[in-house]
């Protein structure tokens, strides 16, 4: 059975780390993969997570089963902190939600979700996207098209051409978004943005599909939940995959969340079934420990509030990445787009050819597309990367 199969090549990603790694310089700098980095380079886990893991050992008194759906604490909570407490989808009963292993396991499922709802659905991908979304989608029997996104000139969103593109989707079609931080580009919608696209949307009778998996990395938990929440309250039906790998910094511990928004609580009871049905076909039931600790966070006051505080310091030392970055940049081009943008990623805006020079001659990573780590830069490293870029751009 095996005789016929070819070596796959690396993953670009893994290989990059794997160049990294195996780099001898001591003043290398990764910005390559898309994990938040602290100044010294580290990826912390965060003070409210030591401590709920501390309760939880000292606490957890079964590991019995949970069921598909996941935590029930956990998915009640996850919800109020995308949506807002008092979210008018919440009080009239049309959100229903699964925890699930990861981002990635939300977005599989719901696409898995969206083929038995329509077996010869289209989802509409910007063009660029994370690049995990096309296998994840279209693993799951889903059509891709996509739709332009970035401008590459300005490296900013070319919204007439987004619009004009969703103009030619057709009712029942599936619009995929990313609720902020978008991946790879670092460019959002802006509030105005999320309106026009949101009427045009009902306008066509078109089913958002939004993808949050960095809220409150990019301004802070309620200004990156804008879209999404807009969404929910204008639209009937929305669905929503989310993540706790970046914002709590459980990465392998594969925490995720998907919320079936559905026009009322019967339809959205239907839905649910049929989702978990699939779930229980895929891999049966999430695991635990990463939600228990979402949920221990969330439901204790102290615990909260010691995570926000942390993320928020996240959220800023980005913030200011961006801005220093930029300015350390100036004499190089204008890269002020980068302090406009949001969230972990942003385009260098520079070929292969020149990223190769950067990795090769400076110890600089990042991926051939030049989408780089912003958390990755350090005020230590900062001014050398600039001066690196600089040189490369003549
Ligand atoms: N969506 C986007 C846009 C992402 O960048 C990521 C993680 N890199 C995910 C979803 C999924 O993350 P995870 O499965 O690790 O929670």
């Amino acid at each position: 059975m095996f005789e016929h199969l070819n070596t796959l090549p690396q993953d670009p990603i893994l290989g990059l780390m794997k160049s990294f790694r195996e780099d001898s310089r001591t003043d290398k700098v990764d910005l390559g993969v898309g994990v938040y980095r602290d100044e010294a380079g580290h990826t912390p886990i965060m003070a409210a997570v030591q401590s709920a893991q501390q309760r939880l050992l000292e606490t957890e008194a079964t590991k019995a089963y949970i069921g598909p759906a996941g935590a029930e604490g956990f998915n009640h909570l996850i919800s109020q902190l995308i949506l807002g407490a008092g979210h008018p989808a919440l009080n009239d009963q049309r959100v229903n939600t699964v925890q699930t292993p990861g981002g990635c396991g939300a977005l599989r499922m719901a696409a898995e979700f969206l083929r038995l709802c329509k077996p010869d659905a289209t989802v509409w991908v910007s063009t660029p996207t994370w690049a995990n979304h096309i296998p994840l989608l279209g693993g799951a029997g889903l059509t891709i098209r996509e739709y332009p996104y970035l401008d590459t000139a300005t490296l900013s969103v070319d919204f007439d051409a987004m619009m004009a593109a969703l103009e030619l989707a057709d009712a029942g079609d599936v619009v995929l978004l990313h609720g902020c931080c978008h991946n790879p580009s670092g460019a959002d919608l802006s509030p105005d943005q999320w309106t026009a696209v949101t009427d045009l949307i009902e306008r066509k009778g078109l089913l958002p599909f939004i993808d949050i998996a960095y809220q409150g990395l990019g301004e802070g938990l309620d200004q990156d939940a804008h879209g999404v929440r807009l969404m929910a309250e204008r639209l009937p039906e929305v669905i929503v995959a989310s993540s706790c790998s970046k914002n709590f910094g459980l990465y392998r511990e594969r925490t995720g969340a998907l919320m079936l928004i559905a026009a009322n609580a019967q339809q959205g009871r239907a839905a649910t079934s049929q989702l978990l049905s699939a779930i229980r076909s895929h891999y049966s039931m999430p695991p635990a420990h990463g939600a228990a600790v979402v949920e221990l966070i969330l439901d204790t006051p102290a615990l909260t509030q010691a995570w926000h505080h942390e993320l928020d310091a996240m959220c800023r030392r980005i913030i200011e990445l961006r801005s220093a970055f930029s300015e350390a940049l100036a004499p190089a081009g204008d890269f002020s787009f980068i302090e406009r943008q949001r969230g972990m990623f942003s385009f260098l805006g520079i070929n292969p050819q020149q990223v190769k020079i950067l990795r090769d001659e400076f110890g600089i990573y990042m991926l051939d597309s030049s989408r780089i780590n912003i958390a990755g830069l350090s005020a230590n490293t900062l001014s050398r990367v600039a001066h690196a870029l600089q040189e490369v751009l003549g």
